[in-house]
């Protein structure tokens, strides 16, 4: 079974959460073209994208970026493939955190993208964009407005299915960018400690592509075209500087935490379990077998093995958050809210973990406290498919429907579905307050909707 199946079968469960034990933990949140059936599946799982962000922590602060501002997002496909579409995030497919072997490789794959944002690449190509139409044929336009109506966070990233003809136009860079980006790369890594050989790798990966045809190239090929001269110019500048970047222990541990963690959930608990002693970290391995013995439905096994990764990092709310997670999908509601309450007081401020708290409140019956922690999730972040269908039900269950179609309208605005998301905006608005801020909201949606809707037909 692929993981994006898996994955899929979890986001249909949510609604039956109580009911079927799921097998996969990750959070998914769908992106879909306007008008198109290809859709890129988001993993929402905390403690990957925290595990991404110590990645690219020194990397983007060297670029004169905000590390707090630049999500690590990991689009759930097993071809190779990183892109940015906006300011706010970092794109980078399941497939090639798997494929790449070191940590340096993965922050040469970060600092690549992250110098296409600091060098202005992104932003011209969207001032190039030059009306609403083009903003919709990708896909866009109807999530922006919904960013803007729901979070106050600029723009999307969110957008278009990776197949999409119009959006591998739009993520295409040109040679010269991609030297630039190379460049300032190179002196990213240099200035963080680590080492050029990862991108020499990185580059050394995808050579040979570009004698094949398109169809048979990796989409991060068609993205950032490779030349031999790039190549040879980090070739040339490894001789000229050498290699005096130190080992990096941390780095070392949070690139084996991430893929281990991917690898966990795509591949099949034989082969994690067969694994297990090949990882070094003995909180890494308890965790992964963790999840490999959730998956075969052995909950006894997983709770000793998420525990056991507890005890080596005890204030790690991340392995509290995963011990939540298997107890949610084993229906052990009332365990799975304790230690969700434990996950929260450990991150305060993570939107994931936050959203998980309130799922397990909501999975208990506890709905107004469920609803109070899903909104505070939905501040942070609303990006989340799954947290937004909780959020909904908890209105609807704690008596208000007008929110409730709120709540469901930005969903299906998010997911790239504008009938369904008209549907419930006209709901909203006929039953909410004139000018009160969700009937705004609604009345946001509504509108981006009419005109996705008629631009269609
Ligand atoms: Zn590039």
């Amino acid at each position: 079974m692929t993981f994006s199946h898996g994955a899929a079968m979890a986001f249909e469960r949510v609604s039956r959460l109580a009911s079927i034990p799921a097998l996969f933990l990750l959070t998914i949140l769908w992106l879909v073209t306007a008008g198109s059936a290809s859709a890129i599946t988001l993993l929402r799982d905390p403690d990957i994208e925290n595990g991404l962000e110590e990645l690219a922590f020194p990397i983007l602060r060297a670029a004169g970026l905000n590390p707090r501002r630049i999500k690590l997002l990991v689009v759930d496909d097993s071809s190779l493939n990183a892109f940015v579409l906006d300011h706010n995030a970092i794109f980078i497919h399941s497939g090639l955190i798997e494929k790449v072997q070191r940590a340096d490789v993965l922050q040469a794959v970060i600092a690549h993208e992250a110098a296409h944002i600091a060098n202005g690449h992104i932003a011209r190509r969207i001032g190039n964009l030059e009306n609403a139409r083009t903003l919709s044929r990708l896909g866009l336009g109807l999530s922006l407005l919904a960013a803007a109506a729901g979070g106050g966070e600029a723009a999307m990233g969110i957008a278009a299915g990776t197949q999409s003809s119009a959006l591998r136009g739009f993520l295409k860079h040109t040679r010269a960018e991609e030297t630039a980006a190379d460049n300032s790369a190179v002196s990213y890594l240099r200035w963080s400690d680590i080492s050029i050989k990862g991108l020499i790798d990185l580059h050394r990966t995808f050579a040979g592509q570009e004698l094949l045809s398109v169809e048979r190239q990796d989409p991060y090929m068609q993205s950032h075209p490779l030349t031999r001269d790039r190549i040879r110019s980090a070739e040339t500048y490894l001789e000229s500087y050498g290699d005096q970047a130190p080992a990096n222990p941390d780095a070392d541990y949070w690139f084996a935490r991430v893929r281990g963690k991917v690898s966990a959930f795509s591949r099949s608990s034989k082969w994690t379990l067969g694994r297990a002693a090949e990882e070094h970290h003995r909180d890494i391995r308890m965790m992964r077998e963790a999840i490999a013995w959730h998956r075969d439905r052995n909950l006894a096994q997983a709770r000793a093995a998420i525990d056991a990764a507890i005890a080596e990092r005890p204030d790690d709310a991340y392995y509290v958050e995963l011990k939540g997670q298997i107890l949610i999908e084993h229906r052990q509601t009332q365990a799975a809210v304790a230690t969700y309450k434990q996950a929260v007081d450990l991150a305060p401020n993570n939107a994931l973990i936050l959203a998980g708290y309130g799922r397990a409140l909501l999975g208990a019956g506890q709905d107004k406290a469920a609803l109070e922690v899903l909104e505070r999730a939905r501040a942070r972040d609303y990006r989340d498919i799954r947290m937004l269908r909780d959020l909904a039900v908890a209105y609807s269950k704690t008596g208000n429907d007008g929110m409730a179609s709120v709540v469901t309208a930005e969903r299906y605005a998010l997911q790239g579905r504008p009938e369904d998301a008209l549907i419930h905006a006209r709901r909203a608005v006929g039953a909410l307050p004139t000018g009160s801020p969700g009937w705004q909201r609604a009345q946001d949606v509504l509108l981006a909707s009419e005109r996705s809707v008629k631009r269609k037909r």
